[in-house]
């Protein structure tokens, strides 16, 4: 019965790749993820075969391989596959491991000779079946079938023991407890409490690894919950864990940690991408840094310029790549943008686009909506949120930086007859932020005349009015907001 089931969920792809194996004498089976996976009626997200063949030998046996790490796995590729989980087909030799001397690597990666060798050296019972496609055959020596049953995440082995050799274990752990709506069985939970201060030794890559599995999961909220719960989240986030059991004022039902919790919840239900759920789960990260008893309630005055630093630095310690951190950097900085229709103008809503980049307006506008989802507020009255997108395409058009004024560098030397110098951008930025104000003012002529007024001005004078200029660029409108605020006491 069990047979029946993988038999059908095992792509023809995969047993041309353990046939060609088999012909050429090399005993091979399904291991890892995607047998339990395909027991458990999913789809793999990739398949693994484990060989006794060496890596040269499975080299030798397919058009097109590649091979470039430590533990000898050769990556098959067939291109064109339109199931991308077919495309690069991971096959390895049995593999034993010798000694761990650091929590994390085995000293020496060592072939094995038989099945249950590699086996044994996987991490939990429920990812150490193996499948030979040839004979039909489930190979179970550790029970992972009845754990499957039994909706269990137990250990290989004594768990305080592979938490030792390995620690990133522990992660794995809650990640796939998780993911598969399973428990942790008693000893290896107990063995995560006890072990957990050995994630100190596993490179940030790893973790990192991990981490954007539970992100990109389908139930963050709660693994990441758990995580907390065992200690494990500040190895992932220091500054995560700060947010632990940090109340809010009255406007917030939840802790700063639950409602970061909440927002990335929703992001996640709505499948948005990696970058925009990181920026649900930090863009109030610097509350606990920046909470003030103030006016009888707590304010977090400028949680998001000092959010934007911590975010930064969070996410470049787990070594994201520079890209992500620069997306989520902007969205977590510009996430308190105001928005309220009625009241904000065009103006405000072309700087705000103007600070975000228009690459990333409609993200921050779906970060905006998990936050407030978040909050545990309904969401933003349809009519409203129409409304603010149509404000939105309308400043689209419009000029927002330097680079679309009617008048660049060279115009400006030309005009006043002078060489390139400070007063060429402090000039662009005052220019800027008049067009900001009133798009209508971006022709060459208009632009030209004030150009020639500027110019005019003594140079300490126009050094001071481009600084004040560039700061108004880069900000909201404050004066238009704190107007706004104090007439609705918002915040
Ligand atoms: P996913 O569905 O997310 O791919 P997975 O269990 O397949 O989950 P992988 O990281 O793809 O996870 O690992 C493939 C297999 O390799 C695992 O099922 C397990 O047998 C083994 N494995 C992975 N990481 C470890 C580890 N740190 N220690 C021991 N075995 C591991
Ligand atoms: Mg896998």
């Amino acid at each position: 019965m069990k047979n029946a089931k993988i038999e059908l969920g095992i792509p023809k792809k995969i047993r041309e790749i353990s046939q060609v194996l088999s012909d050429a004498g090399f005993e091979n089976y399904l291991v890892g993820g995607c047998v339990r996976d395909v027991l458990m009626g999913n789809k793999p997200k990739d398949w693994d075969i484990a060989s006794i063949a060496s890596p040269e030998q499975i080299i030798g046996l397919f058009p097109k391989t590649f091979y470039e790490n430590e533990y000898g796995t050769v990556g098959v590729v067939s291109e064109g596959e339109e199931d991308k989980t077919l495309e690069i087909v991971e096959v390895t030799p049995y593999r034993i491991e010798s000694d761990y001397s650091d929590y994390r690597r085995p000293d020496r990666v060592l072939w094995g000779k038989t099945i249950e060798e590699d086996l044994a050296r996987r991490d939990f019972t429920i990812n150490s079946i193996a499948y030979d496609i040839q004979n039909k055959k489930i190979v179970d020596p550790f029970d992972g079938q009845a754990d499957l049953d039994k909706e269990v995440i137990k250990t290989v082995g004594k768990a305080s023991d592979r938490f030792n050799e390995d620690a990133l274990r522990m992660l794995r752990a809650v990640r796939l407890s998780c993911t598969l709506g399973f428990v942790i069985e008693h000893e290896t939970l107990v063995a995560i409490s006890d072990n957990v201060n050995l994630l100190k030794h596993i490179s940030k890559e790893r973790i990192r690894d991990e981490f954007i599995k539970i992100i990109m999961s389908d139930s963050p909220a709660a693994t990441l919950d758990l995580a907390m719960r065992l200690g494990i989240i500040k190895y992932i986030s220091l500054d995560l864990e700060k947010g632990v059991g940090v109340e809010q004022n009255q406007a917030h039902a939840y802790t700063v940690w639950e409602h970061l919790l909440r927002s990335l919840e929703h992001a996640s239900k709505k499948n948005f991408p990696l970058y925009v759920r990181l920026s649900a789960l930090f863009h109030d990260i610097a509350k606990p840094h920046t909470k003030k008893w103030q006016n009888n309630q707590w304010t977090f005055y400028g949680h998001e310029v000092v959010g934007a630093r911590i975010t930064k630095s969070a996410l470049t310690d787990l070594k994201f790549p520079k890209e992500t951190i620069e997306k989520v950097t902007k969205l977590v900085r510009w996430h308190m943008f105001f928005s309220d229709t009625e009241e904000i103008s065009l103006s405000a809503v072309r700087r705000m686009v103007r600070n975000v980049s228009p690459e990333l307006i409609w993200d921050l506008i779906d970060v905006r909506t998990a936050d407030r989802i978040g909050t545990g507020r309904p969401k933003e009255a349809p009519y409203r949120l129409r409304k603010y997108k149509s404000m939105i395409e309308e400043v689209m058009r419009d000029p927002i930086s330097v680079k679309q004024l009617a008048v660049n560098g060279n115009d400006i030397m030309n005009l006043t007859n002078s060489k390139g110098g400070s007063h060429v951008g402090d000039i662009l930025e005052i220019l800027l932020s008049e067009v900001l104000e009133n798009p209508s003012l971006n022709n060459k002529e208009i632009l030209g005349k004030k150009v020639l007024e500027l110019y005019k001005m003594k140079t300490d004078e126009l050094k001071r009015l481009g600084k004040e200029a560039r700061t108004k660029n880069e900000s909201e409108d404050e004066r238009e907001i704190e107007k706004i605020k104090s007439k609705h006491a918002v915040r």
